[in-house]
């Protein structure tokens, strides 16, 4: 059972309205998902939870599974995907899926019929309210991608899953309101840590998985003065500790009065953050 969330609201200022709200639903290398909606537009990107889970987290902040209106897919992995067919197949209404065509191809799909609207990794297009743009990450899948988000001057920015900091990545978080970043593993947990040697250099390697300390480096070096706050997920349970995420990242942030730090325990829910 997750914790009831504490309910985190910052509004806009000059209406004292919620424009946009964002719950990370999971994060973890076992499941990823994450809900981010404005009044008319309910998105999850990536579906790495089972359909009862997905919809029983939803339901814990007031949302109800069947309005949703898209999923946006990063890649294949089953971590984002897996939950993702019986989602689309028991939606009351199709429910569209975004995704490139490459991660398509990658898809089981079982007896479900979906309905997919495919993109090309760059590219930008509207889903209700939002405006999307979606960018390459380096990562082992055929085409993996990261979202930016934006609702009325609101920015949102999604980039889990990658092995290193692009540039193209540092032009595309410019702006953004919420950073949702990778913080996958501690490297020397990962050294002395269970997996396979050849499972370690994968998740190291340039199309891998982030580690604390190249997260911290972005908080400390890259991160744009108008992030209010930086949201650290996708975190390893077998080589990781959410206080190492914590403790490290604390120490980055280089206007703490300003930009609030969040890190995604694995298993949990998180608190909804309005903007
Ligand atoms: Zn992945
Ligand atoms: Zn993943």
């Amino acid at each position: 059972m997750f914790p009831c969330a504490r309910i985190l609201c910052y509004t806009d200022k000059k209406s004292g309205l919620t424009i946009i709200k964002i719950c990370i639903l999971a994060s973890s290398s076992s499941g990823n998902s994450a809900f981010i909606a404005t009044d008319h537009t309910r998105i999850l990107i990536d579906a790495g939870l089972c359909r009862r889970e997905i919809a029983k987290r939803l339901a814990a902040i007031g949302e109800d599974v069947a309005n949703l209106d898209a999923v946006l897919l990063t890649h294949e992995h089953c971590d984002h995907t897996s939950g993702l067919p019986a989602l689309v197949k028991n939606a009351r209404r199709p429910l569209p899926v975004y995704l490139t065509r490459g991660t398509s191809q990658f898809l089981d799909w079982g007896e479900c019929t979906p309905t997919l609207e495919i993109f090309q990794a760059g590219c930008r297009f509207t889903i209700g309210d939002f405006d999307v743009l979606s960018f390459t990450i380096p990562h082992d899948a055929v085409d993996p991608v990261g979202f930016t988000l934006s609702a009325q001057g609101v920015k949102i920015a999604i980039a889990t899953d990658l092995g290193y900091i692009t540039d193209s990545l540092r032009v595309h978080l410019k702006g953004s309101h919420v950073v949702i970043l990778e913080s996958n593993h501690d490297l020397e947990m990962l050294r002395v840590g269970p997996y396979p040697w050849s499972v370690k250099q994968r998740v190291m390697s340039r199309r891998g998985h982030l580690s604390n300390e190249v997260a911290a480096g972005f908080i400390a070096n890259d991160l744009d003065s108008s992030v209010d706050r930086i949201i650290l997920g996708h975190i390893s349970e077998h080589n990781n500790h959410p206080e190492l995420v914590r403790n490290l990242a604390l120490k980055s942030i280089r206007n703490p009065l300003f930009t609030k730090l969040y890190v995604a325990e694995p298993g949990l829910q998180s608190p909804v953050f309005c903007y």
